[in-house]
């Protein structure tokens, strides 16, 4: 069982269900002790092409209206519960090109969560969900270190995210040199960067997939990252990635908990906000 979770949605990202009274209620009823509501940051439109906003289900997620009028004053009402401390969040990716919106952002919240579902290279619009290759997971390893080293995030959810669909040279589920080097300067960033690195309970309810060397693995916590993770300083903690109230402490989050015990991390219970 988790003592917190910094990383919960609400309808009002368009695929997610509850309120942000059920997930606190949810909360309390599970022992908790803080709660951070992380819902998906509205993405501005000029970011990509129509074809590409859709792509993503952005349309889907709450506007900036959403945000003062609806998300803000409840994150707000529910702080004033005396048997839980809440926190005001955001989950955002991170574009290098438009830097100035998400510290904008970042006055308006106690903390942002850094997830990468999808970015800019050379024109075009890429996301983890899909094929993945070598270069790809580059783009993805640079664009994430300078998120981080902006300072603007205190946590980095499923950083191993890339790998989800990532096919190396040969076309195979696999964890090659190149996926190694990624997770090593991602591994590093975090540690200079002071940010927490997540193991994520939605990839493990998501499922499992065969990897090259017949295991089957979760889409993502993988081990061979976790693995390198191992025996460093990086901080580590679980989110539950909650878009139910229940997923707060269902067998997935239990399954992260073992997942996590198999190495040696340096895992938090309570994750402490950047200023
Ligand atoms: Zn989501
Ligand atoms: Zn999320």
């Amino acid at each position: 069982m988790l003592k917190a979770n910094y990383h919960t949605h609400t309808y009002l990202c368009g695929h997610a269900t509850g309120d942000v009274c059920d997930y606190v209620n949810e909360a309390i009823r599970l022992g908790f002790k803080e709660l951070g509501m992380s819902d998906h940051a509205h993405t501005p439109e000029y970011f990509m092409t129509p074809d590409e906003y859709y792509h993503n289900y952005l349309q889907e997620i709450m506007t900036d209206s959403d945000f003062d009028n609806i998300y803000v004053p409840k994150v707000l009402e529910a702080k004033k519960n005396p048997n839980i401390k809440v926190f005001l969040g955001l989950e955002t990716e991170y574009f290098p090109e438009f830097k100035e919106y998400f510290y904008e952002l970042r006055k308006k919240v106690d903390y942002l969560i850094l997830g990468e579902h999808f970015f800019n290279y050379k024109g075009a619009n890429y996301s983890p969900y899909d094929p993945f290759t070598p270069r790809l997971a580059e783009v993805y390893t640079d664009i994430v270190i300078e998120g981080m080293a902006t300072g603007l995030y205190t946590i980095f959810a499923h950083p191993d995210l890339f790998l989800m669909n990532y096919n190396g040279e040969l076309g195979h589920r696999v964890f090659d040199k190149t996926a190694e080097v990624c997770t090593r300067r991602i591994i590093e960033a975090a540690i200079k960067y002071d940010v927490y690195l997540e193991i994520n309970a939605n990839g493990i309810a998501k499922g499992a997939r065969k990897t090259d060397d017949g295991k089957m693995q979760y889409l993502y916590p993988r081990e061979e990252f976790w693995k390198l993770v191992s025996g460093t300083k990086a901080k580590v903690v679980i989110g539950a990635d909650a878009h139910k109230p229940e997923a707060l402490g269902y067998e997935a989050v239990e399954k992260a908990i073992e997942f996590a015990k198999q190495f040696d991390l340096n895992m938090y219970d309570f994750v402490e906000f950047k200023k």
